[in-house]
């Protein structure tokens, strides 16, 4: 199963901003993940691709800046 579509070179979550187990699932495999800052924090789920400092909000959803396309 894969959590991701590519949008104009963007690595864009299919979960929209409500699928907290696929993004904590998600965060808890990726080495990538690191912390926001509190201020920026969305849930209360410690590891969650909500509380990255590498999504960046989209209207729908959250681009991940680390999968980005080159
Ligand atoms: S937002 Fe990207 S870098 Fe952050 S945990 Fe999710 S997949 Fe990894």
């Amino acid at each position: 199963m894969t959590n991701w579509t590519i949008k104009d070179g963007k690595s864009i979550f299919t979960g929209g901003k409500d699928s907290y187990k696929a993004a904590v699932q998600t965060a808890e495999s990726c080495p990538s993940f690191s912390e926001d800052c509190e201020d920026e924090l969305f849930c209360s789920d410690a590891v969650s691709c909500y509380n990255c400092r590498y999504r960046r909000w989209t209207t729908e959803s959250f681009e991940c800046i680390k999968r980005r396309q080159k």
